[in-house]
């Protein structure tokens, strides 16, 4: 779609006017950001490019949960058509609202990005995202809709049954979180079908992390060209960025997102190209507006044009949320870094879990369990006991950490048909 191909001062242009409608909206119309720039001394008007929008506070997780339910309403309720709120994954739940016109935009921003990853009006799309108070589901839903292709509203969940709905309704798009669609693969095999017969051809993966490793898995095992896009409930849900054909990062709306990355810990604006916290505010949300959100997402803007032709700046695959960085005696570490490494072994699977050991709030051990392939399983233990340590080896040498490391049976971890849980914490006092 042509907002994708804007010129540069177009966008600056856009933008500059967008931002300006943020911030008149959210002043003149939420009690919560009337209280923010108060506190600040801030008028509006006193806002000025892309320096005077730096002066704006950022908002974060914790300020969307003190305002539990409706706290960052700047409409009536009666103008709010649907409610939706946050997974969960990291404490109490996010609420967020939309109007009629949310609605439409959100719509269009996911049928934009479902075009570019190639979905087009005679695909049939399986969302096997949840239905629900979760974004994931009905974002792609109506998306996939606008844009005109078949929708087949499975939700999560029944594996088997969505396996063969998904062969007789000859659905060729497949939209899941990554670990799902590994999970479906494993269980396609299970009843007997090879995964590449069903004829997926594009898959729409988002909600989790995907590294390459696991493309490569999902593409190999399912025939189908994955691609990743990328939301979050507080901004919008899904529809944000997604990849275009040549997956090279993700595309961001950016006629609709402003995106900013951050030092998250000054909290000082970083150029493109260099990796931080991601900032996004919608310039246009009506029902729950928020400025300079903090996703705590780690990324960062790609400053070289995509090879598309779309003028719109991708920003890089998320390398782990800030919520989930371990620090461990004073090293940081993302669960994507032991991600990386595991996938680096054919003798193990993809499915691991990061097991936490905290002792007055300090994390003082980690342990880290990994399902052997049915292939790398092994009845002698010399063998086991050999990968094991070439495994602990790599993990040493890039985490500069020596954590413990489990090898499991194969199929011993639970699965997802959502999002993965891979850490787990275990309080001792
Ligand atoms: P929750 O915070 O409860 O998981 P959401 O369902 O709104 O709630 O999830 C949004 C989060 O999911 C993002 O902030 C990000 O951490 C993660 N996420 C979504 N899409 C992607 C993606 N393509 N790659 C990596 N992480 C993603
Ligand atoms: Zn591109």
């Amino acid at each position: 779609m042509q907002n994708d191909f804007f010129s540069a001062e177009e966008f600056t242009d856009r933008q500059g006017n967008g931002l300006q409608t943020a911030i008149r909206h959210a002043y003149e119309n939420s009690p919560f950001y009337r209280r923010v720039f108060d506190r600040e001394n801030l008028k509006p008007g006193d806002i000025k490019g892309p320096a005077g929008f730096a002066k704006v506070p950022f908002t974060t997780k914790n300020d969307l949960r003190e305002a539990y339910p409706y706290g960052m309403a700047a409409v009536p309720l009666d103008k709010i058509l649907r409610i939706h709120a946050s997974s969960g994954t990291t404490g109490k739940p996010i609420v967020v609202g939309y109007t009629r016109a949310d609605l439409d935009c959100w719509a269009s921003c996911v049928a934009r990005i479902c075009e570019m990853a190639g979905v087009t009006e005679k695909d049939i799309a399986q969302v096997s995202f949840g239905y629900g108070l979760f974004t994931g589901g009905f974002g792609l839903h109506y998306g996939l809709e606008k844009l005109g292709a078949t929708v087949v509203p499975f939700s999560s969940g029944n594996t088997e049954r969505q396996l063969a709905l998904m062969k007789d309704f000859g659905t060729n798009v497949l939209v899941s979180t990554p670990s799902f669609a590994i999970y479906m693969a494993e269980m396609a095999r299970e009843l007997g079908y090879e995964p590449r017969s069903f004829g997926l051809k594009i898959g729409l993966f988002g909600g989790e992390p995907c590294s390459g490793a696991m493309r490569e898995d999902i593409e190999k095992q399912w025939g189908l060209r994955a691609t990743v896009n990328y939301g979050l409930t507080e901004v919008v849900g899904p529809g944000i960025s997604g990849e275009c054909s040549h997956t090279a990062g993700m595309h961001i709306l950016e006629d609709i997102y402003y995106p900013e990355i951050i030092d998250p810990v000054t909290g000082k604006v970083l150029p493109d190209g260099m990796a931080g916290e991601l900032v996004l505010t919608p310039m246009f949300k009506e029902g729950f507006p928020v400025l300079r959100y903090r996703t705590g997402d780690i990324t960062r803007l790609i400053p070289e044009p995509c090879s598309c032709g779309r003028t719109t700046r991708r920003m890089d695959y998320i390398t782990g949320r800030s919520d989930d960085m371990v620090i461990i005696k004073g090293v940081n570490i993302f669960p994507s870094q032991i991600e990386e490494v595991l996938a680096g072994f054919r003798e193990v699977s993809p499915h691991y879990r990061l097991v936490l050991k905290k002792e007055k709030g300090f994390i003082r051990d980690l342990e880290v369990q990994v399902e052997l392939t049915p292939e790398g399983f092994s009845d002698s233990y010399r063998e086991l006991e050999a990968l094991e340590g070439r495994i602990r080896q790599r993990l040493r040498s890039t985490l500069s950490l020596g954590p413990r490391l489990k090898l499991l049976e194969p199929r011993s971890l639970e699965r997802t048909t959502g999002k993965a849980k891979r850490i787990e914490i275990r309080e001792e006092d």
